[in-house]
This record gives C-alpha cells, structure tokens and sequence, in this order.
C-alpha cells in the first residue's frame, strides 16, 4: 500500500510521462487510487492530465519554496490524484541549492500522504539533477522506461550510478524495480538485440511487456488523457494493463 515508484531516465522522449500516466489510468481500471507526481518544469504531465499550468494558483514549486503543503496543491481527478507541476518549478532547483535538507522535501511531503493511496507513480524531468534527486530520495523504487531503438541506453548506466549515490547518501532502501521497454518496435533487429541485452549490462530485469510504439499513444496526451481512455482496446493500452499486473506481482 501507498508503495512510491519514480520513473526516471534523464533522457528526455523514453516514454516517462506516458507511463506514468498510463499505468495510473491502469491502476483506476482496477479499482485502485494513484497519486501522480510532476517533477518536470515542463508539466508535460500536468498538461497531458487536462490541466493548463497557467491557471494554477498552487503547484509542486511552492512545495519546493516551501510556501505550501503538499495537500494544499493535489488535484482531484477522475483517473487520479496529480501533484501537479508548473514552469516556475524550475526556479525552485535554483532555491533549493543553499538549502539545507534540499534532497528530501519530496520524501518527507509525500511520508504521511502516500497511505492515502494505492500507489504513488513519481514523473522525473530530462535530467539528475535536486527535482530528480527528490524523487528518488522520495520512492521505494525506481523504474526506468527506456527506448531501445536509439541504442543510447548510456544514459542508463548514468542514471544507475546516480541511483547508488542516492542509496549512500539519501535513500538506503531504493531498489531497481526494472526496465520499461516503451515506444518499442518489435519489428526491428535492433531493438531485439538491445532489449535483450539490458539484463547481462546492467543487471536489470525489462519488465515485461513491453509497449508497442503506436500513433494511438502519441494521440492520446492531446485529449487530456492517457491510451487506455483514448484507444482502450489498442495494444499499446493492452500492454500498459498487462505491465501494472508485472509491477504489482514485484512489489
Ligand atoms: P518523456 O516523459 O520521457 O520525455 P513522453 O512520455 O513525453 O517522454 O513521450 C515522448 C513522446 O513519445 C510523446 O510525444 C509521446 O506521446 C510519445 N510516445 C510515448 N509512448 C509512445 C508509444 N508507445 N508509441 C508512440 N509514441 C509514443
Ligand atoms: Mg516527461
């Protein structure tokens, strides 16, 4: 119950806020409640949930600037509860430098709210820097969505190291859920190879399935909502329901 799961990769375009969204769509369909957290400035997520970030009068950046509770800024919607993001999130890195404790304003914001619900899906930004850091210093867990067409799986290697750096210092307890194979052709050699590479490079399980690349998913963030409304009997739903059952058989 309540078990925090950040999704990060600080390439940007691997699907990160997608899954995030799909897998609490997932969660809903199932009956259960997901808190989704922004922590990109760019509140992709924010925006893909239906909510214009200019409109807000509370986001994630006055939990950072430490002018707002956490659950003075959730908002309730119908597929799940979003901790939403806004541009100016990205002044709040800039504040949190000469802050002491900068590492852990997520996870103590999120320690007597996450009971509350099912699970909490955490959307990291393009890159490792406070904002990521608090999610992972915030999670249980930490899934890595990642293309396997563009071979630049480096960016894996980088983000399990920050992950080591986080056990020593900030979060003992987080552990590699896995790897998401998203945006994925199954068509294409390379993309096999890659796939099947992951595990022996960098010891990390690839949650299965993984989730077929389709004009259906890329659609859906433009309607304000995730695949599995927009296209519910496409594959690609279809293999974000499947993976919320892989995820839930781990925790
Ligand atoms: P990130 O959060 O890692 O930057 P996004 O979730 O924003 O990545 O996805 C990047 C782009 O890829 C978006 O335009 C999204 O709609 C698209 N996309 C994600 N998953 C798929 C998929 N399975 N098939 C096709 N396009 C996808
Ligand atoms: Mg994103």
């Amino acid at each position: 119950m309540g078990t925090i799961i950040a999704l990060a990769n600080q390439k940007g375009g691997v699907a990160k806020t997608t899954t995030v969204q799909s897998l609490a769509d997932a969660y809903a369909e199932m009956g259960r409640r997901a808190l989704v957290v922004d922590l990109d400035p760019q509140a992709c997520l924010t925006f893909a949930m239906g909510i214009d970030p200019d409109q807000l009068e509370l986001s994630l950046h006055d939990l950072f600037m430490g002018t707002a509770k956490l659950d003075e800024l959730l908002i309730e919607l119908d597929s799940a509860t979003l901790a939403p993001a806004t541009i100016d999130l990205a002044g709040a890195e800039a504040h949190l430098l000469t802050k002491t404790g900068r590492e852990f304003v997520l996870a103590r914001a999120l320690r007597p709210v996450a009971e509350d619900y099912d699970c909490v899906l955490v959307d990291c930004g393009p890159s490792l820097g406070i904002l990521t850091i608090n999610g992972l210093t915030a999670a249980d867990y930490v899934a890595i969505p990642f293309q396997a067409e563009t071979l630049s799986n480096r960016g894996v290697g980088q983000l399990l190291e920050t992950v080591e750096d986080v056990r020593m210092f900030t979060n003992q307890d987080l552990r590699v859920l896995g790897a998401i194979a998203t945006v994925h052709d199954g068509r294409t050699r390379l993309a096999r190879e890659v796939l099947a590479a992951l595990p022996e490079t960098y010891g990390i399980e690839v949650l299965e399935p993984p989730i077929p690349k389709s004009v259906r998913v890329a659609e859906a963030p433009a309607r304000g909502v995730s695949v599995l409304e927009h296209a519910g009997r496409s594959k690609s739903a279809e293999a974000y329901r499947a993976l919320a059952h892989t995820i839930d058989e781990k925790l």
